[in-house]
């Protein structure tokens, strides 16, 4: 067992999988023009021989093998740091991995219910790490009418749920939706999307199965063109991952693979361990972005010579302590981390959800400012293929010359990348994606109030009030942790 190289994660994905996109039936992804992008993205992702990354990409585990980084168990501040600064340089099709953080962050508990799922975890763990094989994050039922629970809707499928259970393992059906990278992985790991109640045992569901399992149907979609362009869409052609919208149609899973068929009592915490995770990633990209945003803004602002104005000025130190708060942010929540009983150490619960619920409730205001900065040419630049004609080139060169030291095409690029990452494919994307994935803002607000250390708030809300009743503050609701 070994590090893949590029290609030998290509060929494994050549194992029969049953995936569509556009209409179309696809019996081999590496070869459709639809996948090249994503799958390029995914397979850089597999070179451990790279002079910049490379490092980053490999750690050497407890077994003295050599595995990819995203498979590090955290034990300490120094590891939390190693693993942002490697999801910073890694496709989305490689960090969706990071379930199996989430499945082991809370393997200690599942032992508690049934030490067979916690096993199960753990071999299933080896097993993708030591084969350096990628998963995906699934656990975004259709979910039907909101209002009514799980067993409750029209057609009991609309939540997974087990159909059978046999002495070998148990038969799931249902769908799972919005599954970045499905059809690029090898495991799809499923868990329950919320807590289930006791007469929901049977969607109180968990278990890891390979994509190419019989019964697994994936229908993708991606916001990227189908024909991408790397000079109109600088953003769109780095991080081209579909989405897949799956269907298990009467699954077979074996008990090896099951980490929980039915104790409710399990459902709620595994739903919450992939959201941190989730929402740890959704703030390194913040951080990432944001900062991108300050750049070309600064960049735009100069290009058009109005990098002295007092309102562009104003603009741009809007942008950066959008940028420094998330930062800070991802920082605190590192250094403030959190540990399992078993030492396995996560950012701090409160920390990630208030930073994850500060970037996506500011998000689409922040970038208001970059568009506004910009102004229409971020809508209505003409295309490569325009300069590159001589004819129609000659008057785009003249027309958005701007001072001396501005190259035209440099300025195009800056203008592309603004539209593309806010205001076209990727950043239409993305205007979903900072409410969204991970949850929506009710998802993080419901996390602060649970983990917000209340009581002491309260108790010095009593003391500023001038009332000693250290003891009416426990009296009262007290947060759980
Ligand atoms: C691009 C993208 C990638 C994603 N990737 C993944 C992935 O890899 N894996 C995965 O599992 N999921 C993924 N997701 C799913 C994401 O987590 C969900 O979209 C999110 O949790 C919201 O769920 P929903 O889409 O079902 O919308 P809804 O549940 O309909 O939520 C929409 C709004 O309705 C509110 N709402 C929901 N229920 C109720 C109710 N009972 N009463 C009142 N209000 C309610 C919500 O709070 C929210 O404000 C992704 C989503 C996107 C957009």
């Amino acid at each position: 067992m070994a590090l893949k190289t590029p290609q030998q994660y290509i060929d494994s994905l050549r194992d029969g999988r049953v995936t569509y996109w556009d209409g179309e039936r696809i019996d081999d992804i590496t070869t459709h023009p639809r996948f090249q992008v994503p799958i390029g993205l995914v397979a850089d992702d597999y070179r451990y021989d790279d002079a910049e990354y490379g490092a980053l990409r490999r750690y050497t585990t407890e077994d003295g093998s050599e595995a990819h980084r995203i498979y590090q168990i955290p034990r300490s501040e120094g590891d939390l740091g190693d693993r942002v600064e490697l999801m910073q340089h890694t496709s989305i099709g490689t960090l969706v991995t990071g379930v199996y953080m989430a499945l082991m962050s809370v393997k200690d508990d599942v032992a508690r219910v049934n030490p067979m799922y916690a096993e199960n975890i753990e071999r299933m763990y080896r097993h993708c790490r030591d084969n350096d094989l990628r998963a995906a994050e699934v656990i975004t039922d259709p979910k039907g009418d909101r209002k009514r629970r799980a067993h409750e809707q029209d057609d009991p499928d609309l939540y997974v749920r087990i159909v059978e259970r046999r002495k070998e393992g148990i038969v799931v059906r249902g769908a799972k939706l919005h599954i970045t990278a499905a059809s690029l992985v090898h495991e799809l790991v499923v868990m329950p999307t919320k807590g289930m109640r006791q007469e929901e045992s049977d969607y109180a569901v968990s278990f890891s199965i390979p994509v190419n399992a019989p019964g697994v149907k994936i229908i993708n979609r991606s916001f990227a063109p189908a024909e991408l362009n790397a000079f109109d869409y600088p953003a769109s052609s780095h991080h081209s991952v579909p989405e897949g919208f799956v269907v298990f149609d009467d699954v077979f899973v074996p008990w090896d693979r099951v980490f929980l068929a039915g104790e409710v009592q399990l459902a709620s915490k595994l739903a919450q361990s992939l959201g941190l995770w989730e929402r740890t990633g959704g703030l390194v990209e913040a951080v990432r972005m944001s900062e991108l945003f300050v750049g070309l803004a600064q960049l735009v602002t100069e290009m058009q010579g109005k990098d002295q104005d007092p309102i562009a000025q104003n603009s741009i130190s809007e942008l950066i302590t959008y940028a420094e708060m998330l930062r800070m942010a991802l920082d605190y929540s590192c250094r403030h981390y959190e540990s399992t009983a078993s030492g396995m150490v996560f950012p701090n619960t409160l920390g990630i959800n208030v930073s994850k619920y500060y970037y996506a409730a500011n998000y689409h205001q922040t970038v208001r400012y970059l568009h506004d900065l910009g102004g229409g040419l971020v809508l209505t630049l003409p295309l490569e293929n325009d300069l590159r004609n001589p004819e129609s080139g000659k008057y785009i060169r003249k027309y958005l010359h701007t001072k001396p030291g501005v190259d035209v095409e440099t300025r195009m690029r800056v203008y592309n990348m603004i539209r593309d990452l806010t205001a076209d494919a990727y950043g239409g994307w993305q205007f979903v994606v900072a409410l969204q994935a991970g949850g929506g803002l009710p998802a993080q607000r419901v996390m602060m109030n649970r983990t917000f250390d209340m009581a002491r708030a309260k108790r010095r809300a009593l003391r500023a009030a001038g009332a000693t009743l250290p003891d009416a503050a426990s009296a009262v609701t007290t947060p759980q942790r």
